[in-house]
Order: C-alpha cells, then sequence, then structure tokens
C-alpha cells in the first residue's frame, strides 16, 4: 500500500475530526485501539508532533521517542499483558509495510507471537 504523506488518518484522530477509541492522552502523544487489530490487545501510540517515522526523527526528537515507550510501558501494565509479554512494533518505510506516515508504536499482547515475523 503507497504511504500518503500528505495529512494522515492520524492527524485527523489527533484533531478529533474523526473517532477513535482513545485510551491514552497526554501533552506529547495519545494511545488508541487499533481499527483492524491483530491481537487481544493493538494499540497505537502516536506523538502529537508529525514525525513521519523513525526514519525522519531528529535528535532532538530522543525524549520524546522515549517517551512513547514509556507509555507503551504502563499501557502494557494497564491493560494486563505485561506480565505475559507484549510486543512493540514499528513498521519504517514500504518494506516494512508502513502504512501511515505519522510514527505510531504498535503495542501488541493477549497472544503469543512468532519470530522472525513475518
Ligand atoms: P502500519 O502498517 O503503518 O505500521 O500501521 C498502521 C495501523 O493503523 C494499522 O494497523 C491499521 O489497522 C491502523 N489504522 C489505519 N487507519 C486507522 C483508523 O482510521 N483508525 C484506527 N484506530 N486505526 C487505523
Amino acid at each position: 500500500m503507497e504511504i500518503d504523506l500528505a495529512d494522515t488518518i492520524f492527524t485527523k484522530i489527533l484533531n478529533k475530526e474523526i473517532p477513535a477509541d482513545i485510551v491514552h492522552e497526554d501533552e506529547h502523544c495519545i494511545a488508541f485501539r487499533d481499527i483492524n487489530p491483530q491481537a487481544p490487545v493493538h494499540l497505537l501510540i502516536i506523538p502529537r508532533r508529525a514525525i513521519a517515522s523513525i526514519g525522519s526523527m531528529q535528535d532532538a526528537d530522543v525524549s520524546l521517542v522515549g517517551h512513547l515507550f514509556r507509555v507503551a510501558r504502563d499501557l502494557a501494565r494497564s491493560n494486563g499483558i505485561a506480565e505475559g509479554g507484549y510486543r512493540l512494533i514499528i513498521n519504517n518505510g514500504e518494506n516494512a509495510g508502513q502504512t501511515v506516515a505519522h510514527l505510531h508504536v504498535h503495542l501488541m499482547g493477549g497472544r503469543s507471537f512468532n519470530w522472525p515475523p513475518g
């Protein structure tokens, strides 16, 4: 699927122009349930600022990206998947299957995952 480099669907979710099941909001990021969940818990954690991908993050974004992982850790705990284990995924670019050009961390848990991923 082509990457949409313009205003993404996630900007519309951030701006509350389209609905999403938002499970966390703070000054720097929001998290919401993936519309097409691939696990019993499948959340997306995205920065408010539209960074397209890890590949385009700046050095100044280090603490923001770290914040996304801290929120992922806390959401794993509050969603009951911390003990059993969970997977964090960031798809970067076409070969990885990135379809939305707004950085997002997938937090998935509640089942076992294969390695290596497909
Ligand atoms: P990617 O493939 O870019 O790593 O992940 C994009 C994710 O966004 C997919 O898992 C897809 O299901 C999810 N997604 C796409 N559009 C929407 C939407 O409108 N709402 C929600 N909640 N998730 C979406």
